[in-house]
């Protein structure tokens, strides 16, 4: 079944996609101090609570005048899932039936939550669990904030704070620009999520005019682009829209991005067995990363059940690795995590729409009972 695309899922509004300026706002169509905006953020973001109720110092009228026009949270947790290394997967339900995954990634320095900015993915990368079944719409601002906020609950309980946040989870976080770039200031804003700029990342396939968008909104996140091959040719098979973009381009957007924000670009290249991870493959990447100031992140494929893509060897990972660092790159090869649980993007959600499925076949349990993980 596709859902409408359309990112409001209830009458009222998100109010955690709301930047403080338009809180503010808010509060002065209410004849209210601006400082109101304050106050409520702080009750979000620093005590946590979950109902207007709950906000004590702020007049009764206006706590039902935001609750009118507003809400909290909106999703339930569907799924829960805990691998061995402790990574933890979160299968969020939205209050239109879509579901969204998102990750919390723990080592021993950080706290890392991995979020989605879209109902399945348009892309239809090849190897990809997320495209398969294109996309359903995009979420709004409020829902990707969530997503930040749920991961952030879930380090507090074990009693650690959040530290990072990645936009590699479902969908193309440029392909829903204005959404995601409000995420990302609420995330940033030391009166909201609070997650330093540097401690940011999004990833993108490769829209260039929206990563020169990005490079000037004049934020300090690290921008990833996913490459994963030397050649437009070999591009092009794995990941359908490079037919819109060849990688000059890419390299051209790149160079503006470095220029206008000093940081530098993350190339991600996700080796797939027998397919992109040859020494000659590595010679090709290297080239690009000599054309602008970018550093390496490999990354073994996840395999996804029903896609033929394989896991390279660690060996060939390993000789992919050291043929980029002596040519010069600064690479890294990306510790695989959760691989016990459905840990690509995009899997635990397909493998419990798939449940509900068979159970709605079957006549038996109720389609949405959180599934056994
Ligand atoms: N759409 C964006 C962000 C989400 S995907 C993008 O493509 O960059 C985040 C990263 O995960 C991308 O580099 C993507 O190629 C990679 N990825 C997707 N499926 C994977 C899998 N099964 N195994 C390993 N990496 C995967
Ligand atoms: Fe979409 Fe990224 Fe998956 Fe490609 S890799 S289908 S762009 S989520």
């Amino acid at each position: 079944m596709r859902l409408p695309v359309r990112t409001d899922t209830l009458a009222t509004r998100g109010l955690l996609g709301l930047r403080e300026r338009d809180l503010a706002q808010a509060m002065t169509q209410r004849g209210e101090p601006a400082y109101r905006a304050r106050q409520v953020l702080d009750w979000i973001y620093r005590s946590g609570v979950e109902s207007f109720d709950a906000m004590n110092n702020l007049p009764k009228k206006l706590r039902e005048s935001l609750a009118a026009e507003f809400h909290l949270y909106e999703s339930t947790i569907i799924a829960d899932q805990v691998a061995s290394d402790g990574t933890r997967k979160l299968l969020l339900r939205w209050a239109d039936g879509s579901t969204s995954e998102c990750v919390m990634i723990p080592d021993e320095k950080r706290r890392t939550a991995c979020i989605s900015t879209q109902v399945g993915c348009a892309v239809g990368c090849v190897f990809c669990a997320s495209g398969i079944e294109g996309v359903a719409r995009d979420l709004s601002a409020a829902q990707i904030v969530e997503q930040a906020m749920r991961v952030r609950g879930i380090c507090a309980m074990g009693g650690a704070r959040l530290s990072n946040v990645v936009f590699m989870g479902l969908g193309e976080p440029l392909a829903n620009y204005r959404n995601t770039v409000d995420a990302l200031h609420i995330i940033n804003d030391e009166h909201c999520v609070g997650i330093a700029a540097r401690k940011i990342t999004v990833s993108t396939v490769g829209l260039p005019s929206q990563m020169k968008r990005l490079a000037d909104e004049s934020m300090q996140i690290t921008l990833a682009l996913s490459l994963h091959a030397p050649t437009d040719t070999l591009r092009q098979v794995l990941i359908p829209w490079a037919k819109r973009v060849r990688i000059a381009e890419l390299v051209d957007a790149c160079k503006y991005y470095f220029a206008k924000t000093g940081r530098e670009i993350t190339l991600e290249y996700v080796l797939l067995g027998g397919v992109n991870d040859k020494l000659d493959h590595a010679d090709g990447v290297a080239k690009i990363c000599h054309d602008m100031r970018a550093n390496v992140n490999l990354i073994r494929y996840n395999p996804v059940s029903s896609l033929p893509y394989k896991r390279p060897t660690s060996e060939s990972a390993q000789a992919f690795l050291e043929r980029l660092r002596e040519r010069g790159v600064n690479a890294h090869l990306r510790r695989s995590r959760g691989l016990d649980i459905d840990s690509a993007c995009g899997q635990l959600r397909r493998r419990i729409a798939e449940q509900q499925l068979t159970t709605q076949d079957d006549s038996s349990a109720a389609a949405d009972e959180p599934a056994a993980s």
